[in-house]
């Protein structure tokens, strides 16, 4: 059969923490044209553990890119047309190999897991002015959720990994950097690197000098967006700061939004976590059993109309404390100098249509979801597309923001919307003191 002919297209592999994606984007329009989805196993070998395994992420990456490929070739789109790729990831996400086998010395430790508390709470009390020295030159507090105190973790715990550091064989990286060196390991090893922003949640990188900070050895989703919440696995609010590198007064993260282009400026953004979200929805379906399928509690929702006042507060991992806050949307108010109008959104749930109303009702402002569910596929294809340097698309990254959306307005009056915040913020409160 004839090819269809479209111009150059570009690829996005999205690697989140419940599943792997590979889509394919028309380079005129950013139009989706072939996409595959494959799940990911998380382990819990110990209370506060979260662990995956490396060559499970690096197999799904392939079939998911086999499968699309498959499917564009049944639509007779010639799959060399793909001019660049862009990785999204599960950023902090820490993994370990060996640079001689490309085999992982040790499961991916997982940017939920809890394990290294002690090493956190030893590393406060011998580091100089502790906290705002890591936070001055990283923008992130000293925490479990990222990746510099996982890599110590396998270092110090890991036999095998002792071992091969003195033949300097293990190789450390983010998600991105173990599926990028995999993809491109030939027979002396692959191409071992990362991106500004995924560099920004080591507690490695100074996020000033945009170097590794020596004094300290030991997000494509936001690419043309000003502000925005993920509903993945976790929950996560970014506020786009533009060049300038805003400190928060309210335990919020500075994190590197992005850098299109290697003589390009790099943008910041404010960030506030929220480590259970989706999370909580396949608890429900593969612990309690309750729900087959993410989709039914929806379904279940709408059924009985009202909790009743019933709040539930996910805090498995516990609450980021002592960082996280119940109002996180405030507090990058506050941060930020100006309110936000209208919060975007992008992730799994938000496919979820109670929820983004229940958003819009205690936020009491507009949630508005593109008609692009693939957000941060789209913008890791957008980076890739910058950094090889050849205009695939006649898309800016800001008219990614022009995108149609689909909009959540509050249905209920600012009275009763303050009623629910507040009750909210009271469940929080009272959960806060067991579980740190
Ligand atoms: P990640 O990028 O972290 O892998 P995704 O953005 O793919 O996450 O979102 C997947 C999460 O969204 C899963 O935890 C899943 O349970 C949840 N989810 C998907 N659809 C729904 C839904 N309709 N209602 C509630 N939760 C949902």
């Amino acid at each position: 059969a004839k090819k269809a002919v479209l111009g150059p297209l570009v690829g996005a592999v999205d690697q989140g923490t419940s599943s792997t994606r590979f889509l394919v984007f028309n380079s005129k329009t950013a139009q989706l044209l072939s996409h595959h989805q494959v799940e990911i196993k998380q382990e819990f070998p110990r209370e506060g553990w979260v662990e995956q395994d490396p060559n499970e992420i690096l197999h799904s990456v392939c079939e998911c890119v086999e499968k699309t490929c498959e499917k564009l070739g049944q639509l007779n789109i010639d799959i060399s047309n793909i001019k660049a790729i862009g990785v999204s990831n599960q950023r902090e996400t820490t993994v370990v190999w060996d640079k001689l086998i490309g085999e992982p010395f040790y499961n991916a430790v997982v940017w939920l897991d809890l394990r290294t508390q002690s090493t956190v709470e030893s590393l406060s009390k011998r580091i100089p002015g502790n906290n705002n020295f890591v936070k001055s030159k990283t923008g992130l507090p000293l925490s479990t959720y990222f990746s510099a105190v996982k890599f110590r973790w396998i270092l110090d715990n890991v036999r095998k990994v002792q071992k091969a550091v003195k033949e300097n064989r293990p190789l450390l990286g983010t998600v991105d950097s173990w599926l990028i060196w995999s993809l491109t390991a030939g027979v002396n090893g692959g191409v071992h690197c990362t991106d500004v922003t995924n560099a920004s949640r080591t507690m490695l990188f100074n996020i000033h000098s945009l170097q590794w900070d020596k004094e300290l050895y030991q997000s494509a989703a936001l690419v043309g967006q000003m502000s925005k919440n993920t509903y993945g696995t976790g929950c996560f609010l970014l506020c786009n700061t533009g060049c300038r590198c805003v400190f928060s007064e309210h335990g919020l993260l500075i994190t590197v939004a992005y850098k299109l282009g290697r003589d390009k400026p790099v943008f910041y953004a404010l960030e506030g976590s929220v480590a259970i979200d989706g999370a909580v929805t396949h608890w429900l379906r593969d612990n309690l059993g309750i729900i087959k399928t993410s989709e039914e509690i929806e379904k279940l929702a709408k059924e009985v109309g009202t909790s009743y006042g019933c709040y539930s507060v996910p805090a498995f991992s516990g609450l980021y404390a002592p960082y996280w806050d119940p109002s996180i949307l405030d507090d990058m108010n506050r941060d930020c100098g100006i309110p936000l109008s209208h919060l975007q959104v992008d992730g799994g749930m938000t496919s979820n249509k109670i929820l983004m109303q229940l958003q819009a009702d205690i936020l009491y402002i507009p949630v508005v979801k593109p008609s692009i569910p693939e957000t941060t596929a789209l913008g890791a294809a957008t980076a890739a597309e910058a950094a090889e340097g050849v205009r695939v698309w006649n898309l800016e990254p800001e008219d990614l923001s022009a995108v149609t959306m689909e909009q959540f307005d509050p249905q209920i009056n600012a009275e009763e919307s303050e009623i629910c915040y507040s009750t909210w913020k009271k469940a929080v409160r009272k959960s806060m003191g067991w579980v740190t």
